[in-house]
C-alpha cells in the first residue's frame, strides 16, 4: 500500500520519533503548525477513526496522547485533532491523531 505514514512505521521514510509502543508511532510534524506538533498514529493501517475497530488500539493512542503531554512540557494546554475525510481537512489517509501546543490556540478553529 501507498502510504506515508505506514513508510514511517516501517523506517522507508525517516521521521524525528517522539514516542513508540506495540501499537502506536509518535513523531514530529513535517510541517509544524504550532511549536509543538506531533502526529501519533496506530502502526496498523486504518484509514481514519471510522475504521479503527480496535479498542485497545484506541487505548494505547490515548494512553501515549498522555504520556507524551506529560513528558513534552504542555502544561499549559495542548490540543488534539483528528482530521476525517476531505472536508474534515484528512490530507493522510491513515489515522493519526495531532497533538499541538505552545502557543494559544484559537477557537473556532478554520
Ligand atoms: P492531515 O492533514 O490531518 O491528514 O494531517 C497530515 C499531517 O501529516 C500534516 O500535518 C502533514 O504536515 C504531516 N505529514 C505529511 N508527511 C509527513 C512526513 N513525511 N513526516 C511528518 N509529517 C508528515
Ligand atoms: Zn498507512
Amino acid at each position: 500500500m501507498d502510504c506515508i505514514f505506514c513508510k514511517i512505521v516501517s523506517g522507508e521514510i525517516p521521521s524525528k520519533v517522539i514516542y513508540e509502543d506495540e501499537h502506536v508511532l509518535a513523531f514530529n510534524d513535517i510541517d509544524p503548525q504550532a511549536p509543538i506538533h506531533i502526529v501519533v498514529i496506530p502502526k496498523k493501517h486504518f484509514a481514519n477513526i471510522l475504521e479503527l475497530n480496535d479498542s485497545n488500539i484506541l487505548n494505547a493512542i490515548f494512553d501515549s496522547i498522555k504520556n507524551i503531554a506529560d513528558k513534552q512540557n504542555m502544561e499549559k494546554g495542548f490540543r488534539i485533532v483528528c482530521n476525517t475525510g476531505s472536508e474534515g481537512g484528512q490530507t493522510v489517509e491513515h489515522l493519526h491523531f495531532h497533538i499541538l501546543s505552545g502557543r494559544n490556540l484559537h477557537w473556532p478553529p478554520g
